[in-house]
């Protein structure tokens, strides 16, 4: 039985609203259902991630919930007739000064008074994920004049990125800070923070989130020029339990062409550093209208997996497309196909660093085990936090790693983890004698392994202790195991 490793994030929006399609889109696959907070008011949230949670149990599958903060996208604001044609050649203004409601061919308002601090004449905005291009020509009095390069369509909100980044913008806006509280409230696993610029903002991200007393594992979204400098990059990862190839933004600010190559050392980056990755924004984008992908789609999402993404994620496709749960059917079988290619089978994944924790070491030598030794076909990891999962879950290998927990949210967080499959297990109500056989006993009544294959198992003395994992056991299955 082949299980599949790479994880599929599922964007909610109207598509998805009823329990009936989300159960669809569930027993598809969908192992993380975002919660895009550039949409709908705190109540739709909590309505949507209740009834998430209801139909993950109804379908027998467990999900982990992410909330996803707008952040501070620049946007121009409304048209009196919402929408307007630029043409080449023609000038336009995106004026601060003007109401907010009253955009036409000639200028538009801003949500974001402070841009033309930011700029500099010959500066390239690109509006609508790059359908428009504006060149600056000066900025008096907080107006910005533009020539229009590439004309087209403009409609109501449309996003404002600066070529090669650099605005100021904070990435917690005031709205931010309140959906945070909104996301801590409900109690997501994981809150993803767009627009990041450096270390420091998921270092407020953090404290906020600290205020709030909640658990959840922050995300940092790379989406801007500033943020894929190495030491940035680093600085970012190093503050948060995961990042995001946010895609859509990132190849508006650097240009599509330099984008494959930055989500390749992305991925790799934030693997080495045992944290979590999730590619993200036009994945199976044609699926939108279309109920089977191009072969480009299918190829970049082989090609993510390769690049050893923990998860893929799915936007608009699944937000409001037509063909919600063929899209995750779709996904889930292109990664199956990718998992099978022979670069999966290999790792050199921390094989020249000293370690400092026990734990670190334990799961290295059983991933080196699950990797090397013939007949291996399962890991039981007996876990509160997930911390050994996540560390074992780093190492390229086909082995499922399978996290058995007793505690509700970590049996949902390890739902990114690349590999990991949430098993709930409660070692604390057994005979410690015999837990171990009864582990190994469920995973054979799972259908996971027989008679003669080899599992391994690692655990602490003390299971409830956090961070305690001190061993490895290797067990066949059929013989005594103790
Ligand atoms: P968004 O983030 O969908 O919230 O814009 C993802 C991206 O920019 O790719
Ligand atoms: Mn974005």
């Amino acid at each position: 039985m082949q299980l599949r490793r790479t994880k599929i994030v599922a964007t909610l929006g109207p598509a998805t609203s009823s329990p009936a399609v989300l159960k669809s889109i569930i027993a598809a696959g969908t192992d993380v259902v975002r919660l895009n907070f550039s949409h709908g008011s705190p109540a739709d949230h909590k309505q949507r991630a209740e009834t998430v949670l209801q139909a993950a149990k109804e379908v027998g599958r467990h999900v982990a919930l992410l909330a996803d903060l707008q952040g501070p996208k620049v946007r121009v604001a409304r048209f009196t007739n919402n929408k307007v044609q630029l043409h080449e050649g023609q000038e336009f203004v995106l004026d601060p000064s003007m109401d907010l409601e009253t955009g036409t061919e000639q200028a538009v308002g801003l949500d974001f008074p402070a841009l033309g601090k930011d700029l500099n004449k010959d500066d390239i905005l690109l509006l609508d994920d790059g359908r428009i291009v504006l060149k600056v020509v000066r900025v008096s009095e907080g107006k910005v004049h533009t020539q229009v390069e590439i004309g087209g369509p403009l409609s109501n909100n449309k996003g404002i990125n600066l070529q090669g980044g650099g605005l100021s913008a904070p990435a917690l806006t005031d709205k931010d800070r309140a959906d945070l509280i909104t996301a801590a409230e409900i109690g997501v696993d994981y809150i993803a923070i767009s627009f990041v610029r450096n270390a420091d903002d998921m270092h407020e991200a953090r404290a906020l989130l600290e205020k709030a007393n909640s658990n959840a594992s922050l995300i940092a979204k790379i989406e801007r020029a500033e943020a894929i400098n190495p030491v940035v990059l680093e600085g970012i990862i190093e503050a948060s339990e995961g990042v995001m190839v946010a895609r859509g933004d990132l190849a508006v600010e650097i240009g599509d062409a330099l984008l494959v190559g930055v989500q390749k050392d992305i991925i790799k980056h934030t693997r080495r550093l045992n944290r979590i990755v999730i590619t993200a924004t036009q994945m199976m984008e044609s699926m939108i209208t279309s109920p089977m992908p191009t072969r480009a789609e299918v190829s970049d999402v082989a090609n993510a997996v390769m690049d050893g993404t923990d998860a893929v994620m799915l936007s608009a496709e699944t937000a409001v497309g037509d063909f919600p749960a063929q899209t995750v059917e779709a996904m889930a079988r292109v990664c199956l196909g990718a998992e099978q290619h022979h670069k999966a089978y290999k790792s050199s994944h921390r094989l020249d660093i000293t370690v400092h924790s026990i734990d670190e070491s334990v799961a290295l030598s059983a991933m080196y085990a699950a990797n090397h030794l013939e007949g291996v076909k399962a890991i039981i990891c007996m876990t509160q936090t997930g911390k050994t999962p996540l560390l074992m879950s780093r190492i390229r290998s086909v082995i499922p790693i399978f996290a058995f927990t007793p505690q509700a949210e970590t049996q949902r967080r390890v739902c990114l983890y690349r590999g990991v499959i949430t098993h709930p297990f409660d070692s604390e109500v057994l005979d410690n004698a015999k837990v171990n056989h009864i582990a190994v006993e469920q995973l054979k009544e799972l259908g996971v392994v027989q008679d003669g294959d080899i599992v391994l198992i690692t655990k602490g003395d003390y299971v409830k202790a956090h961070g305690g994992t001190n061993t490895l056991k290797v067990v066949r299955v059929g013989n005594h195991i103790q």
